[in-house]
């Protein structure tokens, strides 16, 4: 890693991953990057993980368990929370900043100690089943803390880019995942009445997290935000439709990044819900003067050349009252077959 990767906005072209086929591979799997994420056609893509059980159907529903339709539970429930201790251990903190459930007024906040983010809403036999997805997520966060450091890092005159490497859709599976757990979490309500009480879930996405993908519009949604005082503050955002009966999205900051899951193939997402936000990145940027850190996340394979691309920015000297954003045209140009177009939104702000 650290080998030339040059910035998509100065060359117009998309960076050549600095992977070799015979290295691990940068996704951090045992596995080399030429039997993991390296396709036939060189790009990097792999199809997400599956999420069911494993050997012969069990036949049984347990009455806690979500996934019980599926009529494949054992007996045992379990306890893990619904946003798994390989994330949490990432994500530092004690607690959990919610807002934006339906309980709260508007610009209110509640914070949740992590140990609320209680379990006892899977059987083992499922929980088990998404716990490569956790894993994997605990190491996205991990990334970027790693690349956030290490750009706020003011000792460091390492030149070196950081390069890692992401499913784009297992992403947003796991992030489906701790959508529906905090729906499905008794302890997040009021008066002791559960979301799922008031509120329902489209049971397609159901389906989706057992074996599929979201459909377009559905998706990930990125933006740049202003880095707060409490830099490793994780915060849950959960998103109802008009009507205030389905939940429909879960957006959730961390660092300087908020990410915005939208589920319900059957909602109409006005413009506000997605504007200002790049659909399913390929680059997740954070730089300095000196370097730039890039996680990519991959997507199923399409003949668009268009990449999004998300770019925080941080100067010792700027003014980061005003956000910069910016939405390119920055990426094309140029004549060659490797030249991409994107849509870039960046941010400047100041180091903390
Ligand atoms: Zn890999
Ligand atoms: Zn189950
Ligand atoms: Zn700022």
């Amino acid at each position: 890693m650290g080998r030339k990767a040059r910035d998509p906005e100065q060359t117009g072209k998309e960076p050549t991953p600095p992977w070799k086929p015979d290295e691990p591979c940068p996704c951090g799997s045992d596995h080399l990057y030429a039997q993991c994420f390296l396709g036939i056609d060189g790009r990097a893509y792999k199809s997400p993980i599956g999420r069911r059980p494993p050997g012969p159907q069990t036949g049984f529903s347990h009455a806690r368990c979500y996934m019980g339709w599926s009529h494949d539970c054992d007996q045992q429930i379990s306890g893990e929370h619904f946003i798994s201790a390989s994330v949490l251990t990432q994500l530092g903190g004690p607690k959990v900043k919610l807002n934006g459930v339906p309980w709260l007024a508007a610009d209110e906040t509640k914070i949740l100690p992590i140990s609320s983010l209680t379990g006892n809403i899977l059987c083992k036999r499922h929980n088990e089943a998404f716990s490569q997805l956790d894993a994997m997520a605990g190491k996205f966060f991990a990334a970027l803390k790693l690349n956030h450091d290490d750009i706020f890092d003011r000792k460091t005159l390492s030149r070196r880019w950081k390069w890692l490497l992401f499913s784009g859709e297992e992403l947003e599976l796991w992030f489906l995942k701790a959508a529906i757990g905090l729906f499905h979490s008794g302890n997040v309500a009021k008066d002791k009445t559960k979301l799922s009480d008031t509120q329902t879930i489209n049971p397609q996405c159901y389906d989706i997290l057992y074996g599929g993908i979201l459909p377009a519009p559905c998706g990930l949604y990125v933006e740049p935000i202003h880095i707060s005082e409490q830099i490793n503050q994780f915060q849950l955002q959960p998103l109802s439709d008009d009507a205030g009966q389905r939940m429909v999205g879960l957006r959730m900051t961390y660092m300087s990044f908020a990410l915005t899951l939208l589920f319900d193939p059957a909602a109409t997402y006005g413009p506000s819900a997605t504007v200002s936000k790049t659909y399913r990145p390929s680059y997740l940027m954070v730089r300095n003067a000196k370097r730039t850190h890039t996680v990519m996340l991959t997507w199923t394979p399409t003949t668009s050349t268009m990449r999004g691309v998300v770019r925080a920015s941080f100067w010792k000297s700027t003014d980061c009252v005003t956000a910069r954003f910016s939405e390119a045209g920055a990426c094309s140009g140029g004549g060659s077959e490797e030249v991409i177009s994107g849509r870039v939104w960046s941010m400047s702000c100041h180091l903390p």
